[in-house]
């Protein structure tokens, strides 16, 4: 990982090669910025590449920075997202279970401290996650069984920088609690990225044409995931 001075703001570099032509700027947050390259590229070409972009990448720190601020107000005051759909959050004080209801998402708990309330989110979510992968996985396990690898065990929990984690010497995936924001469809391509480690561990050119192959359109999928963490 490499760094580089924006508008006297540090910002971490992260370089990933990719089966791509051209060369793909992405800020993931206010103070990283991912590079893809085509593998052909080298590290030199990229630094001359980021060079031409400054003032593009300096204005879209300073957006992203605001539509993060916002978010943060916006999720006080009670509205986020469900599998991409808005819901408004009930906080009631008191025992019951976390209801999801059309546009109401509705939570319990003994006092209206921001941990408890982020304690019960994260577990309203963990089970919903639970829920609908299961729904999701069997085909993943499918996959990975022509390969003659056992099924994983899943493992959920809140990250800051990952969607998704894989050690596949011990048939371990993580997933991200913050996925419960997304569409299926995008939770779907991160579980899929994940097991597909347990076929090729590192993120070669055959990792991407394993994923290819059983989602053609993992990249869109991806995208709606892109900036967001
Ligand atoms: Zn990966």
């Amino acid at each position: 990982m490499e760094s580089l001075n924006i508008n006297g703001k540090t910002l971490r570099l992260t370089i990933q090669r990719k089966p791509i032509r051209n060369l793909i700027l992405r800020l993931k947050t206010p103070d990283e910025l991912l590079v893809s390259a085509p593998y052909a590229c080298s590290t030199a070409e990229i630094l001359r590449f980021i060079e031409t972009k400054r003032s593009w990448i300096a204005a879209h720190a300073e957006k992203l920075a605001q539509r993060q601020a916002r978010q943060a107000e916006s999720s006080a005051d009670g509205s986020l997202a469900v599998y991409g759909r808005p819901v408004q959050l009930q906080w009631v004080i008191g025992k019951g279970k976390p209801r999801l209801q059309s546009e109401r998402l509705v939570l319990y708990g003994p006092d209206s401290q921001p941990e408890t309330k982020r304690r019960a989110f994260d577990q309203f979510a963990k089970t919903s996650l639970e829920a609908e992968i299961g729904q999701l996985r069997p085909r993943w396990d499918q996959v990975i069984a022509d390969y003659h690898l056992a099924q994983p065990s899943i493992h959920y929990r809140r990250m800051t920088s990952r969607w998704g984690s894989c050690i596949p010497a011990k048939s371990k995936i993580t997933l991200n609690l913050k996925l419960i924001h997304y569409p299926l469809a995008c939770v779907d391509a991160v579980l899929w990225h994940e097991y597909a480690h347990l076929i090729v561990p590192n993120h070669s050119q055959r990792f991407y044409a394993v994923i290819l192959h059983h989602m053609p359109d993992y990249e869109v999928r991806k995208a709606l995931l892109n900036g967001d963490l």
